[in-house]
């Protein structure tokens, strides 16, 4: 009789280890962002408000937490041995030095995995486990590199061309002359020379890298030429456009010689697209389930109409690759299985409770200038306001006998503690008369001293619902 009632439990455990197996699940959430769109401050938060012990207080508005099912969270041994590891530890380290520091900012792609265990309440798994556990990959890596997404349909000289439509931005930099005179002295038909190509190309580079980082434009292509990664220095980015618009100076450069510059441009170009752009796609991309896009707003529209025109192309771009419609170039190269799309509005502690909703407006009055007006096959699509990690707090003070809302924070160069109305975030698409009257100037806070209860955050709970509830039933 021992025997048969121990067969039993040995079966019943054996069958309930196989549902908790098939419990666990696997997500694989990538966050993106141009440049300073708060990618590293956004993970370091989540990560960090995820393994507090204090999470169920921290994060009130993620149901699993809401209705106490979260057993606990821990960071676990990444799955990929070939992408590097979020420096998570890092990021802690600069938050918590004295005075404290924004983290680094993302310039490869990362990758941490969490294991999230929690109590399941729906359907067969909440009666036959009593915990399951969800493993959530978390994919940092640039937004630059989703702009080169167009590369894959375009041929070297409709590149060339298409780049010449943007001189205007080019020439408002300083290095724009040194690389127009560079580029005109070579001869485009004669045998390449390798040491005056390397010299254009990084020419050109200097000339993106002071528009985006000094200028404060968004677009740059290639992209890799930006944030290299694990490019750097190879020959793969040691190519540049040809800026004209005349299409029959290119079919004459296409009678070329083989070993004419011209065509070894070419050649790096298609070896870019082959060697670089497709397989990002194939191999990273086409394993996403789930994608967050930061946008920072606020920064564009410190930066100036020129500027945030540039991020709202810039951002339309970036969502091309989100287009997973039937005509849609990805779809012939992989089966796209990003099912839930959210962009969201970063570092919304800069401005006061009462804008919030200004900045969320305006970021759908940005995304409804994108081409696609938030319309996506198959995938569902989302925006928010949020702030990882919070470096302000708010509050209202009188002024002539009126309450007005107002932020405080450490200023970022100085550490003086400002108390301030940031201005009004404009609820549209700002109209040209907008920028000359400009009513804001927001400013740059360094992270709060770590406050006995942890970092603060807007929204991350919010967010954490979205991505992740369906998934924690
Ligand atoms: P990345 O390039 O997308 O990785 O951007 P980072 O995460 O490095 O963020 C760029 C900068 O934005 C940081 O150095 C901070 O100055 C600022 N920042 C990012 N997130 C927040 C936030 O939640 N609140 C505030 N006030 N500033 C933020």
């Amino acid at each position: 009789m021992a025997k048969i009632r121990n067969a039993f439990e040995s079966l019943s455990r054996q069958s309930k280890q196989l549902v908790k197996r098939g419990a666990d699940r696997h997500l694989r959430l990538a966050v993106t962002g141009l440049s300073g769109a708060g990618k590293t401050a956004f993970i370091t938060g989540l990560v960090h408000q995820l393994t507090s012990e204090q999470v169920g207080k921290h994060l009130p508005l993620w149901q699993v937490c809401r209705s106490d099912r979260l057993v606990g969270v821990r960071r676990e041994m990444q799955p990929d041995l070939d992408i590097a590891s979020f420096d998570l530890q890092g990021a802690l380290n600069s938050l918590e030095a004295t005075p404290p520091l924004w983290p680094a900012s993302t310039r490869n792609i990362s990758e941490l995995r969490l294991a999230i265990r929690y109590r399941p309440v729906q359907g067969l798994l909440g009666k036959m486990t009593d915990s399951a556990t969800l493993y959530l990959d978390i994919i940092d890596y640039p937004g630059e590199w989703l702009l080169d997404l167009p590369m894959l349909k375009l041929d070297f000289g409709t590149w060339c061309r298409q780049q010449s439509l943007r001189a205007e931005v080019l020439a408002s930099s300083p290095e724009y002359p040194s690389f127009l005179k560079a580029l005109k002295s070579i001869d485009l038909e004669a045998e390449a020379n390798e040491q005056q190509l390397r010299e254009v190309a990084e020419l050109y580079r200097a000339l993106l890298l002071d528009l985006v980082m000094n200028q404060g434009f968004y677009q740059a292509q290639p992209g890799r030429m930006l944030l290299p990664g694990d490019l750097e220095g190879t020959p793969l980015l040691t190519f540049f456009p040809i800026l004209s618009s005349d299409v029959s100076q290119f079919e004459r450069l296409e009678q070329s010689a083989k070993s004419s510059a011209y065509q070894v441009l070419k050649l790096r170009y298609q070896e870019y697209v082959s060697k670089v752009v497709k397989p990002f796609y194939r191999h990273h991309f086409a394993h996403f389930d789930r994608q967050l896009v930061l946008v920072d707003c606020l920064t564009a529209l410190n930066r100036g109409r020129a500027q945030f025109d540039d991020m709202t192309a810039a951002l339309s771009s970036v969502l091309d690759s989100f287009q997973f419609g039937k005509s849609n170039l990805l779809r012939r190269l992989f089966a796209p299985r990003i099912d839930k799309l959210l962009i969201a509005a970063s570092k919304a502690d800069h401005v006061t409770m009462d804008q919030q909703s200004n900045l969320l407006h305006l970021l759908g009055d940005v995304l409804k200038q994108s081409r696609h007006a938030a319309h996506f096959d198959g995938c569902q699509v989302e925006t928010m306001a949020i702030s990882a990690i919070r470096a302000t707090t708010s509050g209202s003070v009188s002024e002539q006998g009126e309450m007005r809302q107002v932020i405080q924070g450490h200023a970022l160069e100085s550490g003086d503690l400002l108390t301030l109305f940031p201005g009004e975030v404009p609820r549209y698409l700002p109209k040209p008369d907008y920028w000359e009257s400009r009513g804001f100037e927001f400013t740059a806070f360094r992270p709060a001293d770590k406050p006995e209860s942890g970092m603060q955050h807007l929204r991350l709970d919010h967010l954490l619902e979205y991505m992740l509830g369906d998934k924690m039933r």
